[in-house]
């Protein structure tokens, strides 16, 4: 049922998920190139953090995903045998404010890499990083495969528009076009922009006393906290297999932010209470006065999904996914990860 993979294209790979995903698939022995975009140094951190930035088999390289002649060039080059895209505009929050840059770097960025695989590499496996967006505000409780496609923020438009091109190119054109409907994935190599990081940094810094509180959007905002190693080896078992398709990425547990902070304060030794409602809510260091959490209305999204938590049923039985890590578990581990960095800096 699977083919070996030896030589993979992965955009994106100075990201939370390219940068791991080059490292699995280095040591699997493949051969990796990874693409970032033109016009900035490579943000080489996690690179170096996870001991792959000089491996012998890895070769970074810049690409803009939205110039199509330069993704067909460069897929003729390398002649891929799997394209992982995962580079793209991976903030909700930014797409609110730059709508049209969503749309060309996460849509039209994978027609082009598609149109480069079908023009030059037409047996090459694709793999998108789509996203749990492209459900907007489900009424199903688990969403999975058949949910239907409902986007409401630009940025789910933007992965809901990546993610039809690739069943579209299946069926289309029969290329190797799979998506991973990604359900959110965290981890120590996770951007300080996106909240669970932001958190978990916030709490070595206030155990260490070198901060005193983290200001938080929408605490009652629901997702489904996978771990990123997790989802990155499955769109991987998802390139290998000898028939493409669509793959639910998710845990199945629905947690508020506010219970990610309570796990990542906890993993620090510290218990909340909470007090107060919506934008007076606030998370006090239980038996102190001390206001740990503190919510900013200014943080609040405009469109908020209250509930995407996914069904990976699919992928439990045809790809053998299995999330390692809980809640607390994860918590933990970003949190240490943030007192060993912090700690380092003092030293
Ligand atoms: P990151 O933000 O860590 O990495 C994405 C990479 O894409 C960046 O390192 C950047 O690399 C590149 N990038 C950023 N903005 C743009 C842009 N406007 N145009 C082109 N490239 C850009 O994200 P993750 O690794 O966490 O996510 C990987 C993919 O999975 C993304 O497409 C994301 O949308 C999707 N996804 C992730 C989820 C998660 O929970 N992590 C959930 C659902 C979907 P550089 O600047 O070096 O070019």
């Amino acid at each position: 049922m699977s083919a070996p993979l030896q030589r993979a294209l992965v955009t994106g790979i100075s990201g939370q998920d390219g940068a791991l995903l080059a490292a699995q698939l280095l040591a699997a022995g493949v051969e990796v190139v990874g693409t970032h975009r033109p016009g900035r140094a490579l943000d080489a951190w996690r690179l170096d953090g996870l001991g792959i930035a000089a491996h012998p088999r890895l070769r970074v390289a810049v690409l803009d995903t939205t110039d199509a002649a330069a993704c067909a060039a460069m897929v003729e080059e390398i002649a891929p045998d799997a394209l992982f895209h995962l580079a793209g505009q991976s903030r909700v929050a930014e797409s609110f404010r730059d709508p049209r840059g969503s749309l060309a770097a996460n849509g039209e960025s994978t027609v082009n890499l598609l149109e480069a695989l079908r023009a030059h590499a037409p047996a090459a496996r694709f793999v998108l990083a789509a996203s749990a967006e492209i459900f907007g505000s489900p009424q199903q409780v688990l969403q999975d495969e058949a949910t239907p496609l409902a986007a409401r923020t630009p940025y789910g438009v933007s992965k809901l528009l990546a993610h039809a091109a690739v069943g579209a190119w299946r069926a289309s054109y029969g290329l190797h076009a799979s998506s991973a409907i990604l359900f959110n994935h965290e981890s120590e190599w996770r951007d300080e922009a996106f909240v669970t990081r932001k958190i978990s940094r916030a709490v070595a810094r206030i155990a260490l006393g070198r901060a005193r509180e983290v200001q938080l959007g929408n605490l009652d905002a629901r997702r489904d906290f996978g771990y990123a190693p997790d989802h990155v080896a499955a769109m991987r078992a998802i390139a290998v297999r000898d028939t493409p398709g669509d793959y639910v990425l998710a845990t199945g547990v629905g947690s508020s932010i506010r219970d990610f902070a309570a796990a990542a304060f906890a993993a620090a030794g510290l218990a909340l209470d909470w007090f107060g409602e919506g934008a007076d809510e606030v998370g006090v260091e239980h038996g102190s006065d001390r206001v740990r959490v503190r919510v900013d209305a200014a943080l609040f999204r405009p469109v908020d999904a209250p509930l995407l938590v996914g069904d990976a049923s699919k992928a439990r039985r045809e790809l053998g996914f299995t999330p390692s890590l809980d809640l607390a578990g994860l918590a933990r581990r970003m949190v240490e990860a943030d007192l060993a960095r912090e700690r380092a800096l003092s030293a």
